[in-house]
């Protein structure tokens, strides 16, 4: 296919690279970073977009979505297929796939799980919004990307999907790094704790996959001083995402909404900022109840 990339920073440059791996004819557009081996690039959005099979963006947050959609849908072929891949709210999703279909173009929303190490592996889970016409569209190039692609529903289902999971991954993560730093009060060895936990109803991804303790479980951001992984930057973006979604549907998440507000603190007011979204199992041994 002949596919326009833009946004091609951490999560886009590796994506846009394994199309153009591929085979695929990819043109790429970044504001601030070079394109990737394989990728032609181009002097702008608008250029990037102009008369593609498929143009995929990979962005920081809705507004600039919004913005680079409002530019590049008047110049996209009729027919073509707009698949944003970046984790946005549900809204700006849901506008720009609307701004899209008006213009006979066909619109997806697609955020990914799986980080950086997924995106140049070529191991991404998408989670896609929009129609089944969109979705088989690209669904060859979701096989190239990823190794797994849920059409979760109309356009958005895919951002409240991606929300409603990494909602779960925070409060989760939480838990898992205050029932750590209880059993280290409580005088209970770690790799004990693991094995019990890891194996009992307590167990989890962030326990069992990707364990906040240092030398426990298998290898994980712990073990490498808590380098991200998945910062906890992002988690704090996703977990508001989540908040300003439950707020618009008046959906009662109490634990999100206590998530969102730790790590709130740990990025913007603590040491959080830059290291792995784990690094919460540090900051709650270091504190008392007070
Ligand atoms: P990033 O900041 O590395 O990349 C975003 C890129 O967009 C940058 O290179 C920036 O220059 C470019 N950009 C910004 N405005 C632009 C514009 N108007 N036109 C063209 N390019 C523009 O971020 P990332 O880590 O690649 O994440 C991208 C998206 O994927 C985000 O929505 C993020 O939440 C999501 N995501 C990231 C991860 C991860 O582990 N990094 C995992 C899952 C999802």
């Amino acid at each position: 296919m002949n596919i326009g990339f833009i946004g091609l920073g951490n999560m886009g440059a590796p994506m846009a690279a394994n199309l153009a791996a591929a085979g695929h004819d990819v043109t790429g557009f970044d504001l601030a970073t070079p394109c990737p081996n394989g990728v032609t690039r181009a002097d702008s959005a608008i250029a990037a977009a102009k008369s593609r099979d498929v143009v995929i963006t990979m962005l920081p947050n809705g507004d600039i979505l919004r913005a680079v959609a409002a530019d590049i849908i008047p110049v996209m072929q009729p027919g073509a297929a707009l698949l944003d891949c970046s984790t946005v709210d549900v809204d700006s999703a849901r506008t720009v796939a609307q701004l899209a279909e008006t213009a006979g173009l066909l619109a997806l929303d697609a955020p990914v799980s799986g980080g950086v190490g997924g995106a140049s592996g070529g191991t991404l889970t998408f989670m896609a919004g929009g129609t089944e016409a969109g979705f088989a569209k690209v669904l060859p190039l979701f096989d190239i990307m990823g190794q797994k692609a849920v059409h979760c529903g109309a356009a958005g289902a895919g951002q409240s999907a991606k929300i409603c999971n990494n909602m779960i991954l925070g409060v989760t993560m939480i838990a898992t790094c205050e029932a750590f730093a209880l059993a280290d009060k409580l005088g209970l060895d770690r790799q004990k704790m693991f094995d019990v936990v890891s194996t009992s109803s307590g167990y989890s991804w962030t326990m069992n996959a990707y364990c906040p303790a240092p030398g426990i479980g298998p290898a994980s951001p712990a073990d490498n001083d808590y380098q991200p992984g998945f910062a906890a930057d992002l988690m704090l973006k996703d977990l508001r995402l989540s908040q300003q979604a439950a707020t618009t549907v008046d959906a009662d998440t109490p634990m999100g909404q206590a998530a969102t507000a730790l790590y709130e603190t740990f990025v913007e007011t603590e040491d959080g900022k830059g290291r792995d979204f784990s690094a919460m199992l540090p900051r709650f041994e270091a504190r008392g109840r007070g």
